[in-house]
């Protein structure tokens, strides 16, 4: 059965929508700055990691760096697309392969802010071999197992990821990118309900061509609920040895030269029924589930390449002279340079603050993570794109070339092809943006959900009326007083204080517009996503602050962070500046002319603008005029060996 456009995309919808962890069982400081509710108390005192925890985090880090010094030259990776087995196999000896996983298994029992320390000296060194030990934990077989593993399944793979054995998540394929609902590898039962026989194939797989264990999301069949069909994505551990598993290809890009990530075929595979993790049907949630913790790894790594940009080009702009005085001095690089040092200061605030709350575990940290992903990701690219301007023409040339000049080889241009990716990988930006302002309605959707639909009977219908007039009778009021909530100032400096006073109030005109925007579009607010990343944006420039703020008492209560105050000052007046001009957008965006041209090119209207040029389709035939035959997706053919 054909289905149309909008049948898709309300499937997609169903699936995402079921994929959803819908209790909210603690409370979130974003969920609640969403509705209005500035409480500044979760966020203050900053949860500065205990002196005991850091001890523990020190040894091993100490390690760490030796280690990473000693075994892997980061250029050479980048050149070779290799990192040494000899380095794996050092990195495996002390226990990287399972920092999180429970002493009890092997593990280092680590927490999950050692964890992400660890993950940002290693990228800081070189990022590949941040992105293999973070594919492995943060997303590969050891997290989901340890929260949703039954004791066997622990028993049997825990210490065996510790000790080093690699792991992998396979989600993605070539029809299914952001939007799982089309999943295409599948899973059926054997006859004798002994085994899944696994199909498919799963594509851009980290460190899937050298994986031992690896984690498959697939189609199991779809069952009926009230009459329609409900599709059921599983997951399944899958052991890379058994037979039917293959690697096609594997995948070369921009940067992250030294990851293995690749294609891997699933022919027939026959998976143990006791290989499911939770249970059919769940994976799709364990999955997100999984990612609330496992976000917080691109932050550490964003911070960590933040720094060592800012660390390069600080150098820089004291010794570089140009027009009479060093660059430094110049308003243009000032502008830059100040920039780059509030951001990573704000990226580093963000980091340390969710990673503290994911190891309290008092506050549901989904749509903190979410939006920690989002802000250090892109704020990254930023610094990255800055201090490649800053370095200038040294900026675009590359380690090996400046090296063998006799110049200061820093390694902009690859770091800044090695963060790109982030923005793209365990939920893009867009998505990000889609999935936070789906958690940030989720108060006002539970009482339009049940009054809109038409399978409501009309005594839950009215009842739910009564209860929505009830809510907002007393909320919506609230979002209009200027009340100043109690916060604790009493450690707050003059300053702080009063980018503080800024924020309840920057909350509640947040609460009031998504309402009124939720009120004005009703159901057709999803398709508007200028106005939802309005939103989305605001949200995260006040979370941002907040963090700051929060992070810079702590800093300065402590006493060993001097002028950290200075970077706090700096990086409010340019957050303030971003809400005050996402408000001012707010619905004047040029949607129309915005539609009309993405309209025109979805029609081929405007080909006359590419004239002049030799065409990409041109480019593509006439130098590979072969390619369907080397199709390594093409079932049919002999496949490529790496
Ligand atoms: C280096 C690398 C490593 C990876 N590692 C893994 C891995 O280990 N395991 C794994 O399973 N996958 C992995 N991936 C896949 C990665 O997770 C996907 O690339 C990502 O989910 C996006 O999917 P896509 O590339 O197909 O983009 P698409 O989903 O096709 O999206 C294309 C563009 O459209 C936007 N878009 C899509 N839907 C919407 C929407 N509803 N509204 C607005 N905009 C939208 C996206 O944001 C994006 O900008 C990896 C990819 C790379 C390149």
């Amino acid at each position: 059965m054909k289905l149309s456009d909008n049948e898709k995309k309300q499937r997609s919808l169903e699936v995402a929508e079921d994929a959803r962890q819908t209790r909210w069982e603690k409370a979130s400081f974003v969920a609640d700055l969403f509705k209005g509710e500035f409480n500044w108390s979760m966020l203050h005192p900053f949860p500065l990691q205990s002196e005991e925890d850091k001890a523990e985090g020190d040894a091993f880090l100490d390690k760490l760096e030796h280690i990473i010094k000693m075994h892997i030259d980061p250029d050479k990776v980048d050149q070779t697309g290799i990192i040494p087995p000899s380095a794996i196999h050092a990195l495996a000896e002390i226990g990287c392969f399972g920092i999180k996983i429970p002493k009890r298994y092997g593990g280092l029992g680590l927490s999950q802010t050692n964890y992400n320390r660890a993950i940002a000296l290693v990228a800081s060194w070189c990022s590949s071999t941040a992105v293999l030990l973070s594919a492995h934990q943060s997303i590969g077989v050891s997290e989901p197992l340890k929260h949703f593993g039954t004791p066997e399944q622990k028993e049997q793979y825990l210490p065996r990821l510790a000790h080093g054995a690699i792991s992998a998540f396979a989600l993605t394929e070539e029809g299914v990118g952001s939007d799982p609902a089309n999943l295409a590898t599948t899973a059926e039962l054997s006859h004798d309900g002994k085994h899944y026989i696994l199909s498919g194939r799963k594509m851009w797989c980290t460190n899937g061509p050298i994986a031992d264990i690896l984690i498959v999301m697939a189609r199991t069949p779809s069952i009926v609920v009230n009459g329609k069909e409900k599709k059921q994505i599983t997951a399944f551990i899958v052991e890379r040895n058994l037979p039917g598993v293959e690697v096609l290809y594997r995948c070369d890009f921009m940067g992250l030269k030294g990851i293995q990530n690749g294609i891997l075929r699933f022919d027939k595979v026959k998976v143990p029924v006791d290989q499911i993790i939770g249970k059919t049907g769940d994976g799709l949630r364990i999955a997100l589930k999984t990612l609330n913790t496992g976000r917080l790894t691109l932050p550490a790594a964003s911070a960590a390449a933040a720094k060592v940009l800012l660390s390069g080009c600080r150098s820089w702009i004291r010794e570089r002279e140009q027009w009479g005085s060093i660059i430094g001095k110049h308003q243009f690089i000032e502008e830059k340079m100040s920039k780059m040092a509030s951001y990573t200061y704000a990226c580093e605030a963000i980091t340390w603050l969710t990673s503290s709350l994911a190891d309290i575990g008092k506050q549901d940290i989904r749509l903190e993570a979410a939006m920690a992903k989002y802000f250090c990701t892109e704020i990254c690219s930023e610094i990255a794109d800055d201090a490649l301007q800053v370095r200038g023409g040294r900026g675009y040339e590359t380690v090996k070339s400046l090296k063998e000049r006799g110049e200061n080889p820093l390694p902009v241009e690859r770091i800044l092809r090695d963060i790109r990716i982030n923005r793209i990988i365990e939920g893009t930006s867009e998505i990000m943006k889609l999935f936070i302002a789906r958690e940030a309605m989720d108060t006002h959707l539970r009482f339009i959900f049940p009054i809109m639909n038409p399978r409501t009977p009309l005594k839950d219908k009215l009842h739910n009326v009564s209860k929505a007039i009830l809510f907002y009778t007393h909320w919506y009021p609230t979002t209009w007083v200027p009340s100043t909530p109690k916060m604790n100032t009493k450690y707050l400096s003059a300053m702080n204080r009063k980018h503080l006073k800024r924020l309840p109030a920057l909350s509640r005109k947040l609460a009031r517009t998504l309402f009124h925007t939720m009120g004005r579009h009703q159901h057709k607010l999803e398709r508007e996503q200028m106005l939802i990343g309005g939103l989305v944006d605001i949200g995260t420039w006040l979370f941002a602050c907040s963090s700051v703020l929060a992070y810079t008492e702590a800093l300065a209560l402590r006493g060993n962070s001097p002028h950290c105050q200075e970077l706090a000052n700096h990086f409010c007046q340019l957050a303030f500046e971003k809400i005050d001009l996402c408000f001012n957008e707010f619905g004047k965006r040029p949607v129309h002319s915005m539609h009309v041209v993405t309209d025109s090119i979805l029609h081929n209207h405007y080909d006359w603008l590419e004239n002049g040029i030799i065409s990409t389709t041109e480019q593509t035939e006439t130098r590979y005029p072969n390619l369907a035959k080397i199709n390594v997706m093409d079932e049919k053919s002999t496949h490529i060996k790496f």
